[in-house]
């Protein structure tokens, strides 16, 4: 429920696409520095509710704060990105011919709007700033190579590199273990676990296993609305989860 620590506070937010209606007088409440797993079969919700967050859809009707005043539905999308709200689509984006270094560099760059100085040198503290998001990703010893050659776990971790680089209060994540091997997805919920409390990060994802090893709290979406929250166990048992997961 809200508190003086939600971070993200959705009141009642309804989307339609001619008549259909995505989001049905969804609530959803994020605290500050809390990891939430949205789940919810195809359909349900989550993609529509991640736009509405970031300024891409916006709703028919409802609230969309960040922090306790800031009205997220008064603001176009580069500017909800500027405020620290930051997204990261389930395929790996990344600069295939620059190295893994660069490609932070210029996720910097990018967030400080110093396109221009694209080519001048890099003073001491960002460079010490990528140093310390090499370590958070695990890449320092691929710093140097072509981004294209990592692997797809490593291509997402430094995906997610390049968001702290703008250090976010927010982060979105869309299906992160999608593609990876066992050992990657272990790495994944290590790296997510770790930036929790430092940032808020919503995780939509269809691994339940993934959900179960990374959140406290999950979300289930189901028809545009919240059906229930709690911990894994308790969605996972709750009869109306297991309904519209099997179909009626
Ligand atoms: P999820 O991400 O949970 O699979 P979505 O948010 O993508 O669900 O979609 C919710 C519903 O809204 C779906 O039935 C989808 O077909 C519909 N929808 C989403 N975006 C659009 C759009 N731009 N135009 C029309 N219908 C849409």
């Amino acid at each position: 429920d809200v508190s003086h620590k939600t971070i993200l506070y959705l009141e009642d937010v309804s989307v339609s696409f001619d008549g259909f209606k995505a989001l049905n007088n969804l609530s959803l409440y994020i605290d500050n520095g809390e990891l939430r797993c949205l789940i919810g079969p195809n359909g349900a919700g989550k993609t529509t509710l991640m736009d509405v967050i970031t300024g891409k859809t916006k709703p028919d009707s409802g609230s969309v704060f960040f922090g306790q005043t800031i009205d997220l539905l008064e603001m176009d999308e580069p500017a909800i990105a500027q405020a620290g709200i930051c997204r990261k689509f389930q395929k790996p984006s990344v600069f295939e011919n620059l190295s893994v270094f660069e490609n932070l560099e210029l996720a910097m760059k990018a967030d400080k709007g110093a396109w221009p100085a694209l080519f001048a040198r890099l003073n001491g503290e960002h460079r010490d700033r990528i140093e310390e998001v090499l370590t958070t990703i695990g890449l320092t010893e691929h710093s140097a190579q072509q981004a294209g050659i990592l692997s797809h776990g490593q291509k997402q971790w430094l995906e997610i590199g390049m968001l702290l680089m703008q250090e976010p209060k927010v982060m979105l994540v869309d299906e992160p273990v999608a593609g990876m091997t066992h050992q990657e997805i272990d790495r994944t919920a290590e790296l997510l676990l770790s930036l929790q409390g430092k940032h808020s990060i919503v995780v939509v994802e269809h691994d339940m296993e993934f959900v179960r090893s990374i959140a406290r709290k999950v979300t289930v979406l189901h028809e545009g609305s919240v059906l229930t929250e709690g911990t894994m166990d308790e969605v996972q048992n709750d009869p109306r989860v297991i309904q519209v997961y099997l179909g009626d």
